[in-house]
C-alpha cells in the first residue's frame, strides 16, 4: 500500500532532484550564445573566408595579433555573445576572425 509522501518532502525531494538535473541538462543542451542562438558554424561559408576559430589562440592565421579576440573587438556584443558581421549566430568570446578591429576604449 503507498502511503501519500508529505508535501514537505516531496518538495525536499524534488529540490534535490532539480540540483541534480539542471547541471546534467544543460551539459546536453547544444551549446548557445547568450540570446539563444545557434553558436556560429565552423563550416560558415563567411566564417570559413574569414578564418573564424571558436579558440584565438589556435588560428595560424597571418593577420592574428596576440591577445585578440572576439571579446575585445568592436563587432561583438558581449550582452548577446553576438557579432555584427554574423547574424542569426552567436560567436565564441574567445574566438577571433581576420576582420577583429580593437574595440574603443
Ligand atoms: Fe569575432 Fe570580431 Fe571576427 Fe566578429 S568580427 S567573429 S567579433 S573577431
Amino acid at each position: 500500500m503507498n502511503t501519500p509522501v508529505p508535501p514537505r518532502r516531496r518538495f525536499l525531494i524534488q529540490a534535490a532532484l532539480a540540483t541534480v538535473a539542471l547541471p546534467i541538462a544543460m551539459r546536453l543542451i547544444p551549446e548557445a550564445g547568450a540570446a539563444g542562438l545557434t553558436r556560429l558554424p565552423l563550416d560558415n561559408p563567411q566564417a570559413k573566408a574569414l578564418g573564424y576559430v571558436e579558440d584565438a589562440s589556435t588560428t595560424k592565421h597571418p593577420s592574428y595579433k596576440s591577445g585578440s579576440m572576439c571579446s575585445g573587438c568592436q563587432f561583438f556584443t558581449a550582452a548577446t555573445g553576438t557579432c555584427s558581421l554574423f547574424a542569426g549566430f552567436s560567436v565564441s568570446p574567445k574566438g577571433w576572425c581576420s576582420a577583429w578591429a580593437k574595440k574603443a576604449a
